[in-house]
C-alpha cells in the first residue's frame, strides 16, 4: 500500500470506498489504520485517485500515527490503565472478589475474555462514579454553578456533554486518564452551563476555573486513543 507520488503506475489504493448521495469527497483513516473514502455515487475513480495522490503525505502521516497507537495498545494488552498509569492484570481463579485492585496490580478471577471485559467495565464505571461525582459537586459549589443531573455513560465519541437543561454527561472511560484530565473534562462541561459554545468567553471561563487546562486538554488529544479499548 505504499504510494509514490512521482510514479503514476504506483499509487496508493483505498481500503474502502463508500459511495452515497453526497456531494463531496472525503478521506479518513479509521481505527484499523485503513484508508476509507466517501464519494458521490457517480464520481469517476480517476478523480478519487487524484484526490488520494494529492493527500498522500497526510495519509501516510496519519496511517503511521494510528499504526503506532495500535502497536502501543497491543504491547499493553495485559495491563490496565487507571488514573493515567498502567497496572498489570493477573488472573487468580480462587479469589473471592471478581476484580480487585491492590494498588500495584489488578487481580481478576476470570480468564474468559468476554466476562473479564465486563468485569473491567463495571469496575471502571463504579470507580469513575466514586471519583468524579464528588469533584463535580466540588466545582459546582466552589463556582456557584447550577446543574441538573450528572449521568455516567459510555459515549462512543465524546468525553462529556452538557445539555440545554444543564444535564451533565461524563464518559466513564475517563477513569483511565490522570485525575487532572478528568477535572478538565468536568470543568469544560460545567463551563457550558455559562456559555453554550466554544467561544473566547467560554475558554476564559474554563481558564478562570482551571488555569493550566491547556495541558490537560492536550493530554486528552494525544492520549485519548488509549482510553477506548476495554
Ligand atoms: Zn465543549
Amino acid at each position: 500500500m505504499q504510494g509514490n507520488g512521482s510514479n503514476n503506475f504506483n499509487f496508493m489504493k483505498p481500503n474502502k470506498i463508500i459511495r452515497s448521495k453526497r456531494k463531496t469527497l472525503s478521506l479518513t483513516i479509521n481505527e484499523n489504520a485503513e484508508l476509507v473514502i466517501r464519494a458521490p455515487l457517480k464520481l469517476p475513480i480517476k478523480k478519487i485517485q487524484d484526490f488520494i495522490n494529492e493527500k498522500e503525505n497526510w495519509i501516510n502521516r496519519k496511517k503511521r500515527l494510528i499504526e503506532n497507537q495500535i502497536k502501543d495498545i497491543t504491547n499493553n494488552k495485559n495491563k490496565l490503565l487507571y488514573l493515567g498509569s498502567l497496572f498489570p492484570i493477573k488472573i487468580k481463579q480462587n479469589t473471592s472478589k471478581e476484580l480487585i485492585f491492590t494498588g500495584d496490580e489488578f487481580i481478576a478471577n476470570s480468564i474468559e475474555p468476554t466476562s473479564l471485559s465486563l468485569l473491567i467495565k463495571a469496575w471502571y464505571k463504579n470507580k469513575f462514579r466514586e471519583i468524579a461525582l464528588p469533584r463535580v459537586a466540588y466545582y459546582v459549589q466552589q463556582h456557584k454553578l447550577t446543574i441538573n443531573q450528572v449521568r455516567i455513560k459510555n459515549q462512543k465519541t465524546m468525553w462529556g456533554s452538557c445539555s440545554s437543561k444543564n444535564n451533565i454527561n461524563l464518559n466513564y472511560l475517563l477513569i483511565m486518564a490522570p485525575i487532572e484530565v478528568i477535572d478538565y473534562v468536568i470543568v469544560h462541561e460545567l463551563a457550558h452551563t455559562i456559555h453554550r459554545n466554544h467561544s473566547f468567553d467560554f475558554w476564559s471561563s474554563v481558564e478562570s476555573i482551571m488555569p493550566d487546562y491547556k495541558e490537560h486538554k492536550q493530554w486528552l488529544k494525544a492520549n485519548g486513543y488509549k482510553l477506548r479499548k476495554v
